[in-house]
């Protein structure tokens, strides 16, 4: 106990002397109480709506304070930072994604879950934030440890208290699955195998299995709507109508949303009645189910990266062989969410595929029908909004954190660029350039 107080004290030490190193630089100029200043003098803004030119941003401490052209901004005393031919965008958003996993092609989910100390798996997780970080996405929304219980909470406390670099992280922990209906499967039926997630069933212990995960940390409320149950290993719908409203219910009275893994169409229709805000990969979706989100303001999280890789995990090879029937399916079925107006926060499945290239996931989005500037909206603004996060991040706007990024050329003509990153902000302070 003592040792661990005292490296807790010791970290926070060494943040605060972190924090504090580029104001003594600067402190014989400015006074002793100066906050460190930046202003952005990028080729053009991307502010989470559309693409300007000829503007500038000036951050002061963690906060953008102003944005318009050089005249209107003059912010005297700030570091000047000239990102010639680079565009600023908000920092990233990944509205789905699993830090505690590893590719697939490494490393079976199966392995992952049943063989992976959870302490590898907290020592991966750790290198999976910063790259993810570096790469330009500033905030993920994590559904589910799978498998590794709570450790998705200790992962965003190091972060939020500059122990570890990282995301804004909003976690769900360990997510919430029907009896029988969850992996690791194909074990003798005597034995009790460690799920990927919490079973619980019914209103009793649903009740208690949803105020249980928000006591310990749970910002979101996952739940598996359907999975591959069905007699011949398909998808089918797990929870009942009755049951999704209890966990929506429950969890709403506490403040906190819920998000539902569905592909079915039966399984997306309960959770859309029931009111939860985001639907995670809706693969099945029939134009009539996503005229219902639409209706009633649900989002979706396509995922569309997820079932590229695994797909490509399986055989498939990507640009030499045509595309297999579960990814015209997808095309497909993205198109019809599209065509309905449905929200779409852009969320990945990373963990599936390599942490650090979730950007694979607005190309794919480009790919399949969405228009580039609309990805990069759905990235930021709308992820901002669907995450309830609109007061703090997703646009370039005064007094919102200063999550900023630069890329070189422009990503609403070549969603591309994204993948030039030359400058990451957090919370006004740099963590690449
Ligand atoms: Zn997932």
């Amino acid at each position: 106990m003592k040792s661990i107080r005292h490296g807790v004290v010791a970290a926070v030490a060494a943040g605060v002397l972190l924090a504090l190193a580029p104001l003594a630089s600067r402190s014989s100029a400015q006074g002793p109480t100066a906050v460190q200043q930046y202003l952005l003098k990028p080729a053009r803004v991307f502010d989470g709506t559309r693409v300007r030119e000829g503007l500038v941003v000036h951050v002061r401490g963690e906060r953008i304070v102003a944005i318009g052209t050089a005249a209107e901004v003059p912010a005297p005393g700030a570091e000047v930072i000239d990102l010639p031919g680079m565009t600023l965008l908000p920092g990233l958003i990944d509205a789905h994604s699993h830090v505690l996993l590893h590719p697939y092609d490494e490393s079976p989910w199966n392995t992952q879950v049943l063989n992976e100390p959870q302490s590898l798996r907290v020592a991966r997780a750790v290198n999976h934030l910063k790259a993810t970080l570096e790469s330009g996405f500033t905030t993920l929304r994590d559904l589910g440890t799978e498998g590794a219980d709570y450790a998705d909470v200790g992962l965003k406390q190091a972060v939020a208290q500059g122990i570890i670099p990282g995301p804004r992280l909003l976690i769900a922990t360990r997510a919430l699955v029907a009896t029988g209906s969850y992996a690791p499967k194909g074990f003798a039926p005597e034995w009790s195998i460690p799920q990927g997630a919490q079973e619980a069933d019914g209103v009793d212990a649903l009740i208690k299995a949803v105020r249980e995960q928000i006591g310990r940390g749970a910002d979101w409320i996952k739940v598996y709507g359907d999975y591959r149950w069905g007699p011949r290993g398909e998808a089918q719908p797990t929870y009942s109508l009755e049951e999704m409203r209890l966990i929506v219910d429950t969890a709403r009275s506490s403040g906190r949303p819920v998000a539902v893994h569905a592909s079915t169409p039966e399984g997306m229709r309960r959770a859309v009645l029931a009111g939860a805000e985001t639907i995670e990969h809706g693969d099945g979706g029939t134009p009539e189910i996503f005229r219902l989100m639409a209706e009633r303001g649900v989002a979706l999280c396509p995922t569309l990266a997820a079932g590229d890789a695994t797909t490509q995990y399986s055989g498939w090879k990507k640009g030499s062989a045509p595309d297999p029937a579960n990814i015209t399916r997808k095309r497909e079925s993205f198109k019809a969410a599209l065509a309905a107006g449905v929200k779409i926060a852009s969320g990945s499945d990373v963990g599936v595929f390599t942490h650090g290239d979730n950007v694979r996931e607005l190309e794919l989005m480009v790919d399949y029908g969405m228009p580039a500037l609309d990805v990069l909206r759905s990235a930021t603004s709308v992820g901002a909004d669907v995450l309830h996060m609109q007061a703090q991040i997703g646009r370039i706007a005064p007094n919102l954190l200063a999550d900023l990024v630069a890329v070189q050329g422009d990503p609403s003509q070549s969603i591309g660029a994204l993948r030039s990153v030359s400058l990451v902000m957090k919370g006004g302070r740099i963590v690449r350039r």
